[in-house]
């Protein structure tokens, strides 16, 4: 089997500085000219291809924490459904059936503050079989986490931990009260030191300011992120987000051209919220960010995986993925002779 080696830390400067990150971010640049600008480091790094990433909450809900954007906060009462964790054989019929679509990592994500001893077990297991036995790359995401339990997991397989920063650390305090930007700051370094890769980005439109957004931007490039998710905020029931920002389509594209002029060489992720944020504009965002989300996100649908690798092959890029089937689009033309006469506004009826 092929294996994709990544690089596991950004080591490529930025390509513009504060300043200008804020005037794209305010509008002062034609798009087109700042998107161009962005999709040079993108092919540069990336070429053509977009890494698909599909999620699998194997832990839902019963947190202490209250991360104001999660519907599986405390007292949400968001109506999302709580389970305990998923079975193991479950965990890995889903692994697989997402290597099997296409997928080119699987996220596996736990609510709660932090694995304790005997997660970290279970989850380690887990890992080095999705990894050794499926043949599948794995990003866990599961909350504050310390050197040795980062060695552990290390250990077992995991070469990418996904902990977001969210939000820039002035702005930390009106989205969560339970824990601090710090100690975020500080699982991050514990999984850098162990040399496991790092998966962090932030979610957009918690009330944040521009500066706010160009402070994560910068601050993901000083932690060496290579991989960034940029989420767009999704309101789900329950939320306590207090002033979301109002979003638009062209916004979405400016500000992840932003970060991917921060941090050229690392993987920019057109996260969550994409369907609803960027509507139209979603394929221009494969220009300048070279991976995704198929399949839904934590709590929220989104496309599926059929309609996903479409947008990417109409978009001129190609899925990358290590093996399962190439599903390139396998539907029907929509004009195809059979389905033809189904699109007539006026048809004989006899
Ligand atoms: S983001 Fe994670 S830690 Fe925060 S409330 Fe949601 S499940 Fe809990």
């Amino acid at each position: 089997m092929q294996t994709i080696l990544e690089k596991k830390q950004s080591t490529e400067p930025s390509l513009i500085d504060p300043s200008t990150a804020l005037e794209i971010l305010e509008g002062k640049t034609q798009l087109l000219d700042t998107v161009k600008q962005a999709s040079i480091p993108r092919m540069e790094h990336f070429g053509k291809k977009v890494r698909i990433h599909i999620l699998d909450n194997v832990k839902n809900g019963h947190c202490p924490e209250d991360c104001g954007y999660c519907a599986q906060r405390k007292n949400a009462n968001s109506g999302v459904q709580e389970y305990p964790i998923k079975s193991e054989e479950e965990i890995l019929k889903e692994a697989l059936e997402a290597k099997q679509n296409g997928a080119y990592r699987f996220c596996i994500v736990s609510a709660g503050t932090g694995p304790n001893d005997k997660m970290v077990e279970r989850l380690s297991g887990t890992i080095s079989k999705i990894t050794n036995e499926i043949g599948l790359k794995v990003c866990l995401s599961a909350g504050l986490l310390d050197s040795s339990k980062a060695k552990i997991l290390r250990e077992a397989g995991l070469d990418r931990y996904n902990h977001n920063l969210n939000t820039s650390e002035a702005h930390y305090g009106e989205i969560c009260t339970t824990h601090s930007f710090q100690d975020r700051l500080e699982t991050i370094e514990s999984l850098n030191s162990e040399g496991v890769g790092i998966c962090s980005g932030l979610i957009v439109g918690m009330g944040e300011t521009l500066t706010d957004l160009v402070d994560v931007a910068f601050t993901l490039k000083r932690l060496k992120v290579i991989s960034i998710p940029v989420n767009f905020f999704i309101p789900v029931a329950g939320h306590a987000i207090k002033n979301p920002n109002a979003l638009n389509p062209e916004l979405c594209i400016r500000i992840l051209s932003v970060f991917r002029l921060v941090n050229p060489d690392s993987e920019i992720r057109v996260a969550a919220g994409r369907e609803g944020h960027l509507r139209s504009l979603q394929s221009l965002s494969l220009h300048v960010a070279n991976s995704l989300f198929a399949s839904g996100y934590l709590n929220v649908k989104g496309s599926e995986i059929d309609q996903t690798v479409e947008m990417i092959l109409d978009s001129g890029f190609e899925p990358e993925w290590e093996g399962g089937d190439l599903r390139l689009d396998q539907r029907e033309h929509i004009y195809s002779s059979g389905n033809i006469q189904n699109l007539y506004k006026y048809k004989k009826t006899k």
